[in-house]
């Protein structure tokens, strides 16, 4: 160990900042590490993360690529899921008693389905570590290293006097107000409150879109099929102050598949009722609303079902167009996307460029993810390669 042992603070008392407090701690003996926090507790908003689950990590079975995931700073994850991979996360854990289960999607939880026994895990982890809370950091202090895990959001105010780069921060993981005053009689899309289907979304003419189960609520869309649009679409949407139109095909066939099956459905089914018989997966509420929309009455048969029918039925299906008119808390899991800018920083290190000494990991970055435990993973990677960065530098 070099006897120039250093001092150093973390600002923030999250995920990042304690993970990273830990592997200083073993990696650094006697160092003199210290985390300062804001809030009255340390960690309090990981004991609410996954609805008080943790979905910690994902074992990435389903992802194709990473910037599919991290539609911000997939090029770092691809390098700090190198440096420490999410095997490494479970390994960590594990080590400490955790025992984990796989979920759908590669979602992974504790399988004692408690976040707090993540967060005990980390406490006694950085057990020995000089931990203040309620003090809100403005400025750095005279600590050789900094290491700056306070999150999205609010956290990014202790940057204005650093050399870094700030991409404005703005919310991610949102639901959709849709405002939907149909008129004639017709149901608004928010009458399907509960109703959850496959679909796929695109806000029109951006190439931005999403694709899996949509779940429609009161106030709009919501579940996995919005939540990633929202963040793919966060940056674009904060730019329309939250208005624009989005477009939903009910559907998850391409236009000629739709035709013929409409088709066949048609052949196979002259007398029944329209509402009667629908497209393979649709919910029966749904395809009720989707005929009342096409002007189509679910009463008819199938035989009065003409070309033109057909045709609108087949418009509706796959360009289903609204209005957002804002965006609703996604109760569940928010992020910020924005934060350092990674061009301030050595991507290897996390290490600001202008400023030698000072670090940064998890949220702070302007690295996001859409839900399923990505944005987790985030934070013990980025912490990871912080701290090793740190402990080869100063370690023996
Ligand atoms: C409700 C909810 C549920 C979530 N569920 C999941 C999930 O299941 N899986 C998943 O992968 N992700 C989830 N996320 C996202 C995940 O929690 C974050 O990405 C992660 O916590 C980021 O860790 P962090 O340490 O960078 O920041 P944080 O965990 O936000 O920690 C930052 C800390 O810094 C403190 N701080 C801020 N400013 C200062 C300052 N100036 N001085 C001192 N302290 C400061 C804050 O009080 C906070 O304690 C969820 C988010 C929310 C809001």
């Amino acid at each position: 160990m070099s006897s120039n042992i250093p001092r150093i603070t973390i600002v923030g008392a999250g995920a990042a900042g304690c993970f990273c407090a830990a592997q200083l701690k073993s990696g650094l003996p006697g160092a003199d590490i210290r985390i300062i926090e804001a809030g009255r507790r340390p960690l309090a908003k990981l004991s609410i993360t996954g609805g008080g689950r943790c979905n910690i990590s994902n074992d990435f079975s389903t992802v194709h690529s990473l910037a599919e995931v991290y539609p911000r700073g997939a090029n770092l994850m691809k390098r700090a899921l190198k440096e420490f991979p999410v095997q490494a996360t479970l390994d960590w854990f594990g080590k400490r008693g955790v025992l984990f289960r796989t979920e759908n999607e590669g979602r992974i939880f504790p399988a004692s389905d408690d976040a707090m026994q993540i967060v005990n895990t980390l406490l006694s982890a950085v057990e020995g570590v000089s931990i203040t809370t309620g003090q809100r950091v403005d400025r750095l202090s005279d600590s050789d290293i900094h290491v700056i895990t306070c999150g999205g959001g609010r956290g990014t105010e202790i940057l204005k006097n650093l050399p870094v780069k700030i991409e404005t921060p703005v919310p991610s993981l949102f639901s959709f107000n849709i405002s939907d005053s149909p008129s004639g009689g017709r149901a608004a899309i928010t009458a399907l409150s509960g109703l959850c289907c496959k679909a796929a979304l695109f806000i029109p003419g951006t190439g931005l879109r999403s694709e899996g189960d949509l779940l429609i609520t009161d106030w709009g869309f919501s579940g996995p099929a919005a939540l990633k649009l929202s963040s793919y679409a966060a940056r674009y949407l904060a730019g329309l102050s939250y208005r624009s139109p989005i477009v939903v095909r009910w559907t998850l066939l391409n236009e000629n598949e739709l035709r013929s099956e409409l088709d066949r459905i048609r052949r196979d089914n002259p007398r029944k009722m329209l509402r009667s018989v629908g497209p393979e997966g649709l919910p029966a509420r749904l395809w009720d609303y989707l005929l009342n929309r096409s002007g189509l009455e679910g009463t008819r048969p199938y035989s009065e079902l003409g070309q033109k029918g057909l045709g609108r039925l087949v418009q509706t299906l796959m360009v289903d167009t609204y209005q957002i008119s804002g965006k609703n808390r996604f109760r569940d899991e928010f992020v910020t996307c924005g934060g350092v800018s990674l061009s301030s920083l050595n991507i290897n290190t996390l290490e600001c460029k202008e400023h030698p000494g000072l670090y940064f990991a998890g949220e702070i970055l302007d690295v996001d993810a859409i839900t399923g435990g990505f944005n987790l993973q985030a934070a013990w990677s980025t912490a990871a390669i912080v701290s090793k960065s740190i402990i080869s530098k100063y370690g023996t």
